[in-house]
């Protein structure tokens, strides 16, 4: 592994079982059984371990009616990450599936889009659709780690290790990023919510918690620019990721896998 290229993992820990119609906005009409998964994501390489989002815990999973499969903490462990040495954690936005846990991390430092904290605390929260996807309770963690000097904040792109770079993508939220990590086959972006599913992206289809509809298309083009193919994009909650890419290691089937590695299709 040279010192610029990263090893990369997904790690599945909640799902939830859902129809079609559900994930488009102007529903499906094929209205088939259409699960989503829910990951965070781990990069390790010379420059350290940089985990992305941190999930929700059991309490939130029951009160938003989800199924958590294995606590984040067990996921990272699984792969040798020890939660309380992580120094570094990127967050996509700050969507209760993607910032719980906060007391999970001690130790590190919180990677935020300037345009997001302002988006969660400003005035589009006083409107109960846009608040649904957000907990108060995330959103003020995140504000007393701004006091606590643990959030570095981004404006758009930018580099966070040699290799690693964060990329303002908003639409779903409004201060969305995606992550770009440098591997052995190339760059890979972890989308994260500016992409839910493969279908999204090769349909031109839109995932209906949004914030805008325009910014979500245009970030599709923004994201497979970054990525330079469909192979090198992680779609933040389709269960295919799966499937496409091989396990950490044996025993980790369906749980964490390798994203440094090429998937099936790509091999097919
Ligand atoms: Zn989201
Ligand atoms: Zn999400």
């Amino acid at each position: 592994m040279s010192d610029d290229t990263y090893e990369v993992y997904a790690v599945r820990y909640a799902h939830h079982d859902r129809r079609s119609p559900e994930n488009f906005i102007g529903g499906d009409p094929h209205d088939v059984l259409q699960p989503l998964d829910y990951y965070v994501w781990a990069i390790v390489g010379a420059a350290g371990t940089y985990v992305i989002d941190t999930g929700f815990d059991a309490a939130m999973a029951k009160r938003r009616n989800r199924e958590l499969l294995k606590p984040i903490g067990e996921g990272l462990k699984a792969i040798g990450i020890d939660p309380d040495k992580v120094e570094n954690v990127i967050v996509s936005h700050l969507h209760y599936d993607h910032t719980g846990n906060y007391d999970l991390f001690p130790r590190a430092r919180y990677h935020l889009q300037d345009g997001e904290m302002a988006y969660a605390t400003g005035r589009y929260m006083c409107h109960a659709h846009i608040r649904v996807p957000f907990e108060v309770d995330d959103v003020l963690a995140m504000v007393r780690k701004v006091f606590d000097g643990r959030v570095i904040f981004h404006d758009g792109a930018d580099e966070i290790a040699p290799g690693l770079t964060v990329h303002r993508i908003g639409g779903h939220s409004k201060g969305l990023q995606s992550v770009r990590v440098m591997t052995r086959r190339g760059p890979v972006v972890l989308a994260a919510d500016a992409l839910h599913l493969y279908q999204h992206l090769d349909e031109g289809r839109v995932f209906p918690i949004t914030y805008h509809v325009g910014e979500v298309l245009e970030g599709y083009q923004t994201i497979l620019r970054l990525a330079g193919s469909r192979h090198h994009i992680v779609p933040g909650h389709d269960p295919k990721v799966l499937v496409e890419y091989p396990p950490a290691r044996s025993g980790l089937e369906g749980w964490v896998v390798r994203l440094d590695a090429d998937p099936k299709t790509a091999r097919a």
